[in-house]
């Protein structure tokens, strides 16, 4: 796609620190990290969320994120890692060219604090989980 960022950096026409390569899928470093390390792993041919994204293709990216997440704990010394996905603008996309977020993570590090709420009941919960299923 010719304005997208991320396919300009696919093609050359934009810098990246890269951090891995494969024939469809390419890793770099995000140039906004949340903390150091932050990687995003994308495919090089554009597709925008996540169901866009061709069954195999998804595989190849969870192969990459598995490897580059290895080189991620050893070299920045995380103990733990988040993997995200934001799709489409609600949820914070920005880049509309599917990606998924590395976040090396530290006991203590207070980054992304998320609020969990409750059911009004167990009935709801169960039924929201029928109509969901039913529409699938
Ligand atoms: P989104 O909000 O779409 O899930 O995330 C887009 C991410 O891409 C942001 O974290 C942002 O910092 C990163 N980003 C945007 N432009 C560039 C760029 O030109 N180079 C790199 N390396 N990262 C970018
Ligand atoms: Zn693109």
């Amino acid at each position: 796609m010719e304005e997208c960022i991320f396919c300009k950096i696919v093609n050359g026409e934009i810098p990246c620190a890269e951090v891995y390569s494969s024939d469809s899928v390419l890793a770099f470093l995000d140039i906004g990290p949340i903390v150091e390390g932050h990687t995003l792993v994308i495919p090089r041919e554009h597709y925008s969320t996540l169901w866009d994204l061709p069954q195999e293709l998804a595989g190849e990216m969870q192969r990459v994120m598995q490897k580059v997440g290895v080189g991620i704990f050893q070299v920045t010394g995380a103990t733990g890692l988040n993997v995200v996905m934001n799709n489409y603008k609600s949820a914070g996309q920005v880049v509309p060219h599917a990606h998924w977020h590395l976040i090396p993570r530290r006991e203590g590090d207070g980054l992304m604090p998320v609020e969990q709420k409750q059911y009004e009941s167990q009935e709801a919960m169960y039924e929201l989980a029928a109509k969901i299923h039913s529409a699938l």
